[in-house]
């Protein structure tokens, strides 16, 4: 990359060992991927002098100044590690050291929009080495994908348009409401948590708010020049509205319409700081949800999605936070530890699945997820019972040869049918608190009698865990 910017090929090389050893040393004082899921570990009010004091060699007073932000009182250091870390870089290297990691960050953020040498350069190393992709995706596609990155809300208003219906809304919400009330039966049901905890659950649990589709106030560009023969331009000037956006945001309350992923977004989240789950329309399509399909498809595709971000609420992260979202813990230390060893039983399991020879899970990491897709899937496997019973449809009517159950596992198999490279696989087991695809489905389902018993599966049989796991 230097060497692109003009460096000849000996000092480029000596830079590029400069930015390795200031990004090795910036890694070494950060949390690692597992702690910056805990909360406690990551919110540190502090005020600016009191910022100011662990960071003598970087005036914040002049930076927050400089990027115009609006008066505060007091701030989050998520990481008071990480800042210590970062003054004893500034004290300890030369500032042209500095000068070149900055240059680096500075070529390297923008490589995509730059000359194509740019662009292969970034791709060679970000997609072939670290995701083992063989080629560049199609230069429409990337298009796309920026678009969506930069002016997410615009593009999305057009999705939204061609794809997305007022049926679709109807249904998803009429299942997230019928999930919602397996999840009141579920948390009366189980053994591990205390009577006043579970009222409290109940409590949490009826103040989630459901956002599905799109927001109902789009985002206002107008402020954005966006100029035909300007890309790179049109980039940084899209990040900066952005950059104000999150700026102005200081001092006010709390914009609980707001979304943070884009309505072509394939995915859905929950919000624990606000107690709100959220599907895009990108993810209210085929394989996740199709009006043309039954009631079974939808239940095992997205009703596992729904079930999912809903336990997202009271998993080890969620349950730290309470039903407005703030971090208040409102558990006993007794079924704090009864969670525990409930929860334990996936750490185990899944540290043992290895994505690729020699590398294997991390089951702390992965236990917020994996502990999501395992009760996601039993919240809509009852409530696709209980849908069946109201309509009198037996479970064992078969549609195209599969039984309503058998159908419901073949939906939710298919949310993640996709294929991954062994680097991206290596990668994801090391950073992503996901599981991979594979474990998604059949560490799963293993744990659930229900589909050994639908397909008949005998032990000892892969498909049927030694010890079944559950905490929902
Ligand atoms: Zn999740």
């Amino acid at each position: 990359m230097f060497e692109l910017v003009g460096v000849s090929p000996t000092d480029a090389q000596k830079k590029a060992s400069t930015v390795m050893g200031i990004e090795t040393a910036l890694a070494k004082a950060s949390l690692d991927v597992t702690s910056l899921r805990d909360p406690q570990k990551t919110v540190h009010e502090m005020s600016a002098a009191e910022l100011a004091s662990i960071s003598p060699r970087f005036q914040f007073d002049q930076f927050f100044r400089a990027v115009n932000a609006p008066e505060f009182s007091k701030l989050n250091v998520s990481v008071p590690d990480f800042i210590k870390g970062f003054n004893v870089v500034l004290a300890t290297r030369s500032m042209d050291d500095l000068k070149d990691y900055l240059r680096w960050h500075y070529v390297s953020t923008s490589a995509k929009l730059l000359p194509k040498a740019f662009v292969n350069e970034n791709f060679s190393f970000y997609g072939q080495v670290l995701s083992g992709v063989a080629e560049l995706r199609p230069r429409w596609k990337r298009c796309v994908t920026a678009t969506d990155d930069e002016l997410g809300e615009a593009l999305g208003q057009k999705f939204v348009e061609k794809t997305f219906g007022q049926q679709g809304k109807q249904r998803t919400l009429e299942m997230v409401h019928e999930i919602e009330h397996e999840m009141g039966q579920d948390i009366e049901s189980i053994n591990w948590m205390s009577a006043d905890t579970k009222k409290q659950a109940q409590i949490k649990l009826h103040a989630v708010a459901e956002k599905i589709g799109y927001p109902d106030k789009w985002r206002d560009y107008s402020t954005v020049t966006i100029a035909a023969d300007d890309y790179f331009g049109n980039w940084f000037r899209a990040n900066e509205y952005e950059s104000r956006r999150d700026r102005n945001k200081i001092g006010k309350p709390v914009d609980r319409a707001e979304w943070t992923m884009t309505p072509p977004t394939v995915n859905a989240y929950y919000d624990p700081s606000q107690n709100n789950i959220n599907f895009p329309a990108g993810i209210l399509q085929p394989p996740f949800f199709s009006n043309n399909a039954g009631n079974a498809i939808n239940y095992g595709a997205i009703g596992a999605i729904v079930g999912h971000e809903l336990t997202h609420g009271f998993d080890d992260q969620g349950r730290q936070y309470d039903a407005d979202g703030n971090l208040r813990d409102w558990w006993t230390a007794e079924d704090e530890k009864r969670f525990k060893e409930q929860a334990d039983c996936f750490v185990k399991e899944y540290s043992g699945f290895s994505p690729v020879p020699g590398v294997n899970l991390n089951g702390e990491l992965t236990l917020g997820e994996n502990t999501a897709d395992n009760g996601g899937i039993r919240l809509a496997y009852m409530a696709l019972l209980d849908d069946l019973a109201k309509k009198d449809t037996p479970q064992g009517l078969k549609v195209d040869g599969y039984s309503q159950s058998q159908q419901f596992f073949l939906g939710y198999a298919q949310d993640w049918c996709e294929n991954v490279r062994p680097e991206a696989a290596r990668l994801a087991a090391q950073t992503d608190p996901h599981s991979p695809p594979e474990f998604r489905v059949d560490g799963v389902v293993s744990n659930m009698p229900q589909f050994g018993e639908v397909f008949g599966c005998k032990p000892p049989s892969r498909m049927i865990a030694a010890k079944t796991c559950r905490v929902w």
